[in-house]
């Protein structure tokens, strides 16, 4: 018997080092980001002692007998990643030499609050004597684990627990509710800390410039994320779900998360934490069919495995593979394999009439938002062929992945939506590293990888920091800490501090309790902004 990782892992790899016979892979160092989608436990090495299971943050791992029903398929999975990749015993990687530094030598800023910038902080408090000031524009923290991840993946969420250490370190303080580039400015900012981290993420969605783009009924999924999970900037916007079918283009994970909430029965949605005004719309909803449409085939499928194989779990949804080219190639890794493996289960699977389908087309390109004055229906292209169709539907998503935004003072490099960087330091268009600023994240390396890829990303954006730091690369003297307070003070601003955010959690978690739910969110900045002050 041993521990298998499931569908929920976070990649953030807090099970790896607590593991005694070092049997959990890949197990990357600081700046490497290894290239599968999940990690796995090789079952002939473990020895059972459960030391991953109580580390894992998401609630992921899980002692063999003990795999629930619909994850049963992952004993099997972590098995086969050693097939192919047979162990090998690492030797025991030396730990990063952190000096601690003397109290008031480091102050450091990191804007944002997501997953990219709590890895940062954490990073950053393990040092001792490290003062940490964390700057939000929302009154609330956590970022995509907030407003991205997908209201029926609540395990997922509770990956904030392991950060609770850090924001209730004395020498961590948060300004929530303040916007850097408006509140204060970046060379405020610097003004007042010896270095600055840029964790902001990329929260616009990629453009796809087809005719009929302006045509009501045609939004990016960032919008409709944003939408159904309470975000403040898309708690306004409204989609039509009284058509049978929704056209989703792309088929990266983001459009799983959206085909899943837009199929799942509201019943269950009813007792996870998503907008109660979402939840609402969704309830008197009439779509029956979600098309995801992939320009390539799916071989290259962006969605990872589990993901995939978990809408084979979804009640009352089937899931229909509109491809042939299912066969495998020697040269396939296993993750692609097991995609194929699990698409042709799928395609031999009969389909049920009463049934919603999740219907997979590959090959195949959006050319125009077809309507006079709303979406009335995609047209596709059969790639490599003149045959197009129209997929008639009043409601279109763009889930093609995110793109950063360029921050002000700081150089950009708007092909890629990312701040140029060298390993964490920002570099300038001569490629010099802008002294004290630095970017971890997807602002640093793209909008890819799950929660956990960040935990990587941000020690070797740390490791840069304290480098620079020791090696006196970061300017010495910094304005006077209580300066910033003042700053805003003079503004007329009232950051929110972490015991402002635990007014709003508990408020929430409150109004979910009455109606048994995880939480009811605050989706208005002012009703946060209360609750903070309770
Ligand atoms: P993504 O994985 O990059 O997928 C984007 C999709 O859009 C791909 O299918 C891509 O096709 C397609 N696309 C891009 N440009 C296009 C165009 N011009 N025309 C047609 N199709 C286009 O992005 P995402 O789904 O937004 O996810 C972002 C990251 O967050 C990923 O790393 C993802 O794994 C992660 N995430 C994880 C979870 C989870 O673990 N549950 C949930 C949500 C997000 P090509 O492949 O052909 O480029």
């Amino acid at each position: 018997m041993a521990y298998v990782i499931t569908q929920n892992c976070c990649k953030d790899g807090s099970c790896v080092p607590v593991c005694p016979v070092s049997c959990i892979r890949p197990a990357g160092s600081p700046g490497e980001f290894t290239g599968t989608e999940m990690l796995y436990i090789d079952p002939d090495a473990c020895i059972d002692c459960g030391a991953c299971l109580e580390e894992c943050p998401v609630d992921a791992i899980f002692y063999d007998e003990d795999l629930p029903p619909d994850q049963e398929r992952f004993r099997e999975i972590n098995a086969r990643f050693f097939e192919r990749h047979p162990l090998q015993i690492h030797s025991q990687e030396t730990p990063l030499e952190r000096h601690g530094v003397k109290p008031g030598a480091l102050r450091v800023a990191v804007v944002g609050a997501g997953p990219a910038a709590c890895y940062a902080s954490t990073a950053l408090i393990g040092v001792d004597g490290v003062e940490v000031n964390l700057f939000e524009r929302l009154p609330t923290p956590f970022g995509l684990i907030r407003a991205g991840v997908a209201p029926d993946h609540q395990h997922t969420k509770s990956v904030v627990r392991i950060f609770d250490h850090t924001f209730t370190n004395k020498r961590f303080e948060c300004y929530l509710n303040v916007e850097i580039g408006s509140d204060l400015t970046h060379d405020e900012l610097l003004a007042h800390h010896h270095a600055v981290i840029y964790a902001v993420g990329a929260s616009r969605s990629r453009e796809l410039d087809l005719p009929g783009n302006e045509l009501p009924g045609n939004h990016s999924a960032v919008d409709f994320v944003g939408w159904y999970n309470g975000h403040p900037d898309h708690a306004h916007h409204v989609f039509d779900l009284s058509g049978e079918r929704a056209v989703i283009i792309g088929n990266g994970n983001v459009a799983l998360d959206v085909a899943r909430v837009l199929l799942l029965d509201t019943d269950h949605l009813a007792t996870t934490d998503i907008a109660p005004y979402a939840l609402a719309a969704l309830s008197d909803s009439r779509i029956r069919e979600v098309v995801v449409l992939a320009r390539r085939g799916p071989r290259d499928a962006a969605f990872s495995t589990g993901e995939f194989l978990a809408l084979g779990h979804l009640p009352g949804v089937d899931v229909i593979i509109d491809s042939t080219d299912l066969a495998t190639r020697p040269d396939d890794d296993v993750e692609t394999v097991l995609k194929l493996q699990i698409a042709r289960e799928y395609a031999d699977r009969p389909s049920t009439a009463a049934n919603k389908r999740i219907v997979f087309r590959f090959a195949a390109s959006p050319t125009e938002v077809v309507g006079s004055d709303r979406a009335e229906g995609l047209r596709v292209a059969t790639n490599g062929s003149p045959e197009s169709e129209l997929l008639t539907a009043p409601l279109i998503l763009r889930a093609i992945g995110y793109q950063g935004s360029a921050i002000d003072s700081l150089p950009f490099d708007a092909a890629r939506g990312v701040v140029p960087n060298e390993g964490g330091r920002v570099i300038d268009e001569h490629g010099q590293p802008v002294p004290g600023v630095y970017v971890t994240g997807w602002i640093k390396r793209g909008p890819r990888g799950v929660i956990g890829t960040n935990r990587n990303c941000a020690e070797e954006t740390v490791a840069a920091l304290l480098e620079d730091f020791h090696t006196g690369k970061l300017a010495p003297d910094v304005a006077d800490p209580a300066g910033v307070r003042r700053l805003l003070s003079e503004r007329g601003l009232s950051p929110i501090g972490w015991a402002g955010w635990r007014s709003i959690d508990a408020a929430e978690r409150r109004r979910g309790a009455e109606v048994s739910r995880p939480r009811v969110k605050f989706t208005a900045i002012a009703d946060m902004v209360s609750a903070a002050n309770l």
